[in-house]
């Protein structure tokens, strides 16, 4: 008896620190609510993947909400195929961001932390180094630094996630034409002021003597007209609040310099910091994000629809924070979110598909499946593969 009242009162005291915030929800304008129309199946010159990174419906419809009210969509609403992607990794029912998008960019299950790297100790080949192999451009863009587990594990390979600075060195290598985010720490050498350099290595040199123009400011990146770019906007992720430049400025520049090339472009986007949001448990900080990410995908969709031959597949690698969507009692208008961790969770997560064969995603899959289907739509041959 005494056990079960002792359990009783952790019951009651756990569920009052759920940590909870209303939400304000405007009145909709009717303006949103247009959805794009399937695209006739032809080939597929160019594919754009954008990831939101921890985004589960409820990150969207929270965003959604916020934004633009009970009856609009956002611009990521709109794209006509939708699916649902199982995100499970090799060492965890719950994925990280490393496992997880390598299973989009090697189409293979790994442990979580390893990037393009599997179990076994050996790489694996991902899209985007198969689009070089095809003479196809190629783009990383992220609102954390450029070399976080997401966009890490489409050209870097290594064991541990943490080891940014080896994976700057792989960029390097890789011979990716555009790289635009965060994380200049990890291209200057130690001696310089905000590095997380252990050697006097400087990158950001090695980048410029094989073309790269590099780019610290909006203005910088704004006026280029580079064909390989190594934008660096922050020594850490972008800040949040004053993002310069934007998510969408950063997209627009990369399309367009990656847009000139006979056999098209792979380009992957990722909303890096609505995953941080949902480690706060900070809805504010989840709607800032969503709508970063959001005016970056209006832009893509912009792109994709007046090109006709772009693929865009958007989907995130895990829901993070268990966010779940209430309302007030005392005003069923007002939307309250609550949050059940400050980690990621297991809950399938939200695709969404547009432009020719996008059909090819709806209904449930496996995030390999995600990479696998790409792949095949792009003719890149044999896939998964491993290297020693
Ligand atoms: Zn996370």
């Amino acid at each position: 008896m005494k056990r079960l009242l002792s359990l009783i009162i952790i019951a009651v005291v756990a569920a009052n620190c759920q940590p909870k915030s209303q939400v304000e929800v405007p009145i909709s304008k009717g303006t949103n609510t247009e959805m794009l129309p399937l695209v006739a199946d032809k080939p597929i010159k160019n594919v754009i993947l954008l990831i939101a990174d921890g985004t589960g419906l409820g990150q969207i419809s929270t965003g959604q909400l916020n934004l633009v009210g009970a009856d609009d969509y956002l611009a990521l609403q709109t794209m006509p195929i939708t699916g649902i992607v199982k995100t499970h990794s090799s060492s965890s029912l719950i994925t990280d961001s490393a496992a997880g998008a390598t299973a989009y960019s090697c189409g293979q299950k790994t442990d979580n932390g390893m990037i393009g790297y599997l179990p076994d100790g050996t790489h694996c080949k991902t899209l985007l180094e198969l689009a070089i192999d095809k003479g196809m451009k190629t783009g990383l863009v992220a609102t954390s630094t450029i070399t976080h587990a997401t966009p890490a594990s489409f050209a870097a390979h290594v064991e541990s996630r943490r080891d940014e600075d080896v994976i700057a060195e792989h960029f390097l290598e890789s011979n990716t034409d555009v790289f635009l985010g965060g994380g200049r720490s990890f291209f200057i050498p130690q001696t310089e002021e905000g590095s997380r350099r252990s050697d006097d290595f400087n990158l950001v040199e090695k980048f410029e003597e094989k073309g790269y123009s590099y780019l610290q400011t909006a203005e910088e990146l704004k006026a280029t007209n580079g064909d390989k770019l190594l934008g660096l906007f922050a020594d850490g992720g972008l800040d949040s609040e004053n993002r310069t430049p934007t998510l969408a400025e950063m997209t627009d520049k990369a399309i367009s310099t990656l847009n000139n090339n006979e056999n098209g472009f792979f380009l992957m986007i990722e909303g890096s910091q609505i995953d941080w949001g949902g480690h706060g448990n900070d809805s504010e900080y989840v709607i800032r994000e969503v709508k970063d990410f959001d005016d970056a995908v209006k832009r893509v969709l912009e792109f994709a629809q007046k090109d006709g031959e772009t693929l865009v597949v958007l989907t995130a690698d895990h829901e993070t924070g268990g966010l779940t969507m209430m309302t007030d009692s005392e005003d069923p208008h007002t939307l309250q979110v609550n949050w059940v961790t400050d980690y990621h969770t297991g809950v399938p997560i939200p695709l969404m598909a547009y432009g020719p064969h996008a059909i090819k995603f709806t209904g449930w899959q496996d995030n390999t499946d995600v990479g696998i289907k790409i792949a095949e739509l792009m003719n890149f041959g044999e896939f998964p593969i491993n290297l020693e």
